[in-house]
């Protein structure tokens, strides 16, 4: 019935079909379902509270007689005073003489037009008689394209309701719509067209939000609960009181989100499935403590685990750190491109033959000539550096290994959950005490020479100093000349007294690495660099990062290149060189100076630029709703996502008749489009 081609409505012809059709409107549904771009409000409003030039409704009384006169051929302009509040306010119509007939002292009368503060003056483009008609005050107003009129979908709509309706069914169990008071699908329709007022249309809007959410997230977790039966099998049986210990040896206590994390992945790898779980947490926030005691954990299990991360200074500093960490618990061992030869062969030959228990590498570790024992555990360090393939070449390493990924980039909870649908997701919300907070600073352009005599001061105290150049977007070309000309002017600054290094992205992997130890060793005590600076890098006697242009950076950017700092014992500064010129500019460097917690960075980065710029374009598998809106309808999204776990984990659908036409909508729900996530 809903199904059938629009043409079928009364009054539709073949040339309104096709218009409709190039809206993406085919069938009776498509149309019921073709909700309003959004709404013009006739609402009266106290004089006080107009916008000039905007569209605006006034209602008042006449007073006095119109007064009409005519210009140019046959134009006329009638001019109405009307008594509104206590002012007197002039209605000015053009070429509608007839009115003056009709208006008379004494009537009330409802115009809308376009208001002029200044003149107090309405220049009416509608009027009526009488008080103001509550009935229409709400107008739809429908995206179009093409020769499709507002009001021709405006009548079509209204027949395909008086026509259609009886076939229009509820999808929703009435248990949903009783808990959350969200008014019956018909009707809900019926009020996101044509709402005779805003409380109407606000609920309205509450049930269609609630039911894309819900078949979005019913569709995601029934996806993810087959992909994860597939993996049956795979219990690893850790030995608890020995990883008890180990966690108890650590040099300090986990924190609460640390523990909270680790039972989840502890849970994760005795359960029966494969895990496939993302590990979010601040730079800092102790991620990699919790990755130490998991791969401990699957190494009681008699498996072997892998450590993978974006480069080679990363991957040096995790194989220190564990190194020193496992002692004699565990044998790690590293693979990276600079490990050549007979060391190399080596170290091939410990992994395949189970002599190496832990294998912290970058990319090399997919390679073929990688062959493990038993690989348990996959933990990819800064998940984002690497392809879905690389990910998988990983994976397939082992026989439906645990996967855990990590990462510093705080996503926020609204985005996880919809981008993530069918990963499990642990977050590090909190940080270890006594760590010192970065002070933040913003500043403008005419006090750099104040920050450079700062960073020497930072020097002169045995301190080392990043200097973040000016993001050139359109060209990288000139992101490295910028950086190159900064290099020249700190080397002029500083040198001899302290030694200034550049790094870029256009460097060779081997010069970038030089460049790296040496500002780790201290040979170099101010690192010029684009921001390429490598998340993750762990150099905790630099205290100053220096960020030139800060306006042109993300905020969750921002926050990540400050998390270079902060990383030892001494107080560090993070500068914000900027002048914004507008005012959510200034906000934005405010809310940094503000603000130390990633997450609500992030939140605010998704208010500001949307999900779509969060992640880049379309690869991230974000869907399109027809109402709901991740950001600000985020609370529905999470109940939406409660329920659909309750429904899936009591096979609901399956089992139960109230759900079967929810069941049916998710199955043929366009959503997600045949896209799988992985
Ligand atoms: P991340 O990988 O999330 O950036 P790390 O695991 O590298 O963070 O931890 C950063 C630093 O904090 C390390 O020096 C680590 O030893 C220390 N650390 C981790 N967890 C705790 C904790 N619970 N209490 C105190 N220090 C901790
Ligand atoms: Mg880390």
């Amino acid at each position: 019935m809903l199904n059938e081609p629009v043409s079928n409505i009364k009054g539709i012809g073949a040339k309104l079909e096709q218009g409709l059709n190039s809206l993406g409107v085919y069938s009776i549904e498509d149309l019921l379902l073709y909700f309003p771009a959004r709404y013009d409000v006739y609402e009266i409003k106290p004089l006080s509270e107009l916008i000039h030039q905007d569209k605006v409704t006034i209602e008042g009384e006449v007073i006095g007689e119109p007064s009409l006169s005519f210009y140019g051929k046959r134009k006329s302009r009638l001019t109405v005073s009307l008594q509104v509040e206590h002012v007197v306010v002039k209605a000015v119509m053009f070429n509608r003489s007839f009115a003056k007939k009709q208006l008379r002292p004494g009537d009330v009368v409802t115009v809308t037009g376009k208001w002029d503060q200044h003149r107090l003056q309405i220049t009416v483009s509608n009027y009526k008689k009488g008080k103001a008609d509550s009935q229409a005050r709400i107008q739809p107003v429908y995206a179009l394209k093409s020769d499709v009129s507002n009001l021709q979908i405006k009548k079509a709509v209204a027949t395909a309701i008086a026509q259609y309706q009886d076939s229009l069914q509820e999808i929703l169990p009435a248990q949903y719509l009783t808990a959350y008071k969200l008014p019956g699908r018909l009707e809900a329709v019926k009020h996101m067209h044509m709402p005779d007022n805003h409380q109407v249309l606000k609920h309205a809007r509450r049930r269609f939000v609630y039911e894309e959410f819900l078949l979005f997230q019913l569709k995601m977790q029934l996806l993810r609960k087959r992909k994860r039966e597939a993996t049956l099998g795979n219990s690893q049986v850790f030995q608890e009181e020995k990883v008890e210990r180990f966690k108890n040896s650590l040099p300090f206590a986990l924190t609460s989100a640390q523990t909270r994390s680790l039972t989840d992945i502890l849970t994760d790898l005795q359960s029966p499935y494969r895990m496939n779980r993302l590990l979010q947490g601040d730079v800092g926030s102790g991620k990699t403590a919790v990755a130490a005691i998991s791969l401990y954990a699957s190494i009681t299990a008699g498996k072997q685990g892998a450590l993978m991360v974006p480069t080679e200074i990363l991957a040096e500093q995790h194989y220190q750190s564990l190194t020193d960490l496992f002692a004699d618990k565990a044998n790690v061992v590293l693979l990276t491109g600079s490990v050549k030869g007979k060391k190399r062969k080596e170290i091939l030959s410990d992994i395949a033959g189970h002599q190496a228990n832990i294998v912290i590498g970058t990319h090399a570790l997919i390679q073929e000539e990688v062959i493990f024992h038993d690989l348990g555990l996959v933990i990819v360090d800064e998940q984002h550096r690497f392809g879905v393939e690389q990910r998988r070449v990983l994976r397939d390493k082992g026989l439906q290994p645990d996967v855990l990924f990590m990462t510093a980039t705080p996503i926020p909870r609204t985005l996880a959950i919809t981008a993530f649908g069918d990963m499990d997701v642990s977050v590090i919300d909190e940080m270890p005490s006594g760590r010192k907070q970065v002070e933040t600073y913003w500043v403008k352009d005419n006090l750099l020479e104040r920050v450079l005599q700062f960073i020497q001061k930072e020097i002169s105290n045995g301190h080392q100093a990043y200097v973040i150049c000016p993001l050139i977007e359109e060209s990288d070309k000139l992101d490295i000349q910028n950086a190159v000309d900064l290099y020249h002017q700190l080397q002029e600054y500083f040198e001899p007294r302290a030694a200034v290094g550049l790094m870029h992205g256009r460097l060779h992997m081997d010069e970038k690495e030089e460049v790296m130890k040496k500002f780790a060793e201290n040979h170099i005590q101010v690192l010029v660099s684009t921001t390429v600076v490598e998340v993750g890098v762990n150099v905790p006697n630099a205290t100053v990062m220096v960020i030139y242009d800060a306006e042109r950076f993300g905020l969750s950017q921002l926050h990540q290149l400050r998390g270079r700092v902060g990383r030892g014992q001494d107080q560090s500064y993070c500068i914000l060189v900027a002048d914004p010129k507008g005012e959510v500019g200034k906000e934005r460097m405010k809310i940094m100076t503000e603000t130390a917690n990633g997450f609500e960075l992030s939140e605010e980065d998704l208010k500001l630029r949307g999900p779509g710029d969060f992640f880049g374009k379309k690869q991230s598998g974000i869907p399109e709703f027809r109402v709901a809106d991740m950001v600000h309808d985020y609370r529905a999204l999470e109940t939406a996502r409660n329920d659909a776990q309750e429904i899936i984990a009591s096979q609901l659908l399956e089992k139960d008749k109230e759900y079967e036409l929810l069941k049916i909508s998710v199955l043929n729900d366009s959503i997600l489009k045949g896209e799988t996530l992985d």
